[in-house]
């Protein structure tokens, strides 16, 4: 694979030499956040740590986690190691209860940062002939302005669309030659029915896509790409950590590179806390290594993962993440039975691609004491316009496979096409009524 490469050596790097350069940081974060973080500082006496006891990265797990929750008992500014005159950009994200959580950056953290993305547009093969247009929400939200300055560092041309308004969002992926598109993949499956009902496809000079900031499936992937005529990327990140970017797939398409010199990653069981051996499903947590602004130790993402270490076509040596599966506060527990929605997902793509689209609503309820389960999936606008007795028959081809897949019984509609609400791009994907009585 003869992808180019933003910062080869770096890319590169022999394992060893990487592990080196990370517990060079590693030392160096440890101390600054001592001295310049409460939290930080307060969790580390309690242990009994001094920033000393920590000599290279076979310590890392002697330190504190850090948590979400953090970020609201110091809201606003509390967790940032440098003085606000040092703080050139922040980004906020609104939490579903109570307070936002707060990130900012220093002028190298937003330049690490472009970076970062810069791997990933230049691996993915765009330069600076490349059009990008970012359908990502600009705003606090770290989607948009992140992506927006790394096409800027790679000198293609941005357009910073924003979310919304599909019909203008179409009109400009043509008018003005678009050859690469970042947003949600659920949004870009929105533009692909859509252009697809426009019969304007071929008018596209779309090439690569880049979607993330929610979770999607290999088959939902292979869908995007045919309906836009495209490469699907997937790209990973959350706020606290950085934002998007964090880890990119390459043009191998099989697992995202984490940008080791700038992050490292530990995979733990979320009961126990404990580090798990190579390859283990569990916890995604992240230490940021370079950040100055707001650095974060040992951070519990509520990713569930794998983590892969084979070598990758690509020469990268940074490790890979698969897709995460679910997220450990998501997981919905249903008569017993722990249950991802993207479990849900996959089984609707799998059993009835054609009849029904990935957009899907999950409602649990509790009536007289026990779990209803039930799924909204919009079909597609064929089996709309087709007989009552054909839905019925695939939602019992749905039901079955869930029962089979889950162990779990449930409701399946099948409810009319563009009929589930999208917030900001996004699919609200889970109604769970039950933490409301
Ligand atoms: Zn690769």
């Amino acid at each position: 694979m003869a992808s180019k490469m933003w910062q080869e050596a770096i890319e590169t790097m022999p394992r060893a030499e990487l592990k080196k350069l990370q517990s060079e940081r590693l030392v160096a974060q440890v101390k600054r956040s001592y001295e310049n973080v409460e939290c930080f500082r307060n969790r580390m006496d309690e242990l009994g740590l001094k920033p000393d006891a920590i000599k290279d990265i076979s310590d890392l797990s002697k330190l504190p986690f850090s948590y979400k929750k953090d970020l609201r008992d110091y809201y606003p500014y509390g967790l940032f190691a440098v003085p606000m005159s040092q703080i050139k950009r922040l980004h906020a994200s609104s939490g579903t209860t109570g307070k936002r959580i707060v990130v900012g950056y220093t002028e190298n953290d937003l330049d690490m940062w472009s970076d970062c993305l810069a791997r990933l547009f230049t691996g993915v093969g765009l330069t600076k002939d490349d059009i990008v247009q970012i359908s990502f929400g600009y705003g606090l939200f770290t989607g948009g302005f992140g992506a927006h300055a790394g096409v800027e560092k790679i000198g293609a041309t941005v357009v910073p669309m924003s979310t919304g308004n599909t019909a203008l969002q179409i009109q400009t992926l043509i008018d003005f030659g678009v050859t690469a598109i970042c947003c949600t993949p659920s949004y870009a499956m929105l533009l692909g029915e859509e252009i697809e009902k426009m019969g304007v496809k071929d008018e596209l000079k779309l090439k690569v896509g880049i979607f993330g900031a929610e979770p999607w499936t290999d088959e939902m992937r292979r869908q995007i790409e045919e309906k836009l005529g495209i490469k699907a990327y997937d790209i990973y990140g959350l706020s606290e950590v950085m934002g998007p970017g964090v880890a990119c797939e390459c043009e191998a398409q099989a697992g995202m590179h984490i940008w080791e010199d700038n992050f490292i990653v530990e995979i733990i069981d979320p009961e126990t806390g404990e580090v798990l051996p190579e390859g283990s499903t569990g916890e995604l947590v992240f230490t940021s290594l370079t950040k100055e602004g707001f650095p974060v130790i040992r951070y519990r993402t509520r990713d569930i993962c794998t983590l892969n270490f084979e070598p990758c076509a690509c020469g990268r040596t940074h490790i890979r993440m698969n897709k995460p599966q679910g997220r450990s506060d998501d997981m919905l527990i249903i008569r017993g039975v722990n249950v991802f929605p993207s479990q849900i997902e996959e089984v609707l793509l799998k059993v009835a691609g054609a009849e029904v689209t990935p957009n899907y609503q999950i409602v649990v309820d509790r009536v007289n004491n026990t779990d209803v389960f039930e799924i909204n999936v919009e079909m597609n606008e064929n089996l709309f316009f087709d007989e009552v007795k054909a839905i019925e028959a695939t939602e019992k081809k749905i039901t079955a496979e869930l029962r089979s897949m889950l162990g779990l019984g449930a409701k399946v509609h099948l409810v009319n096409p563009k009929s589930i609400e999208r917030f900001e791009g996004k699919a609200v994907r889970v109604i769970d009524r039950r933490k409301l009585s």
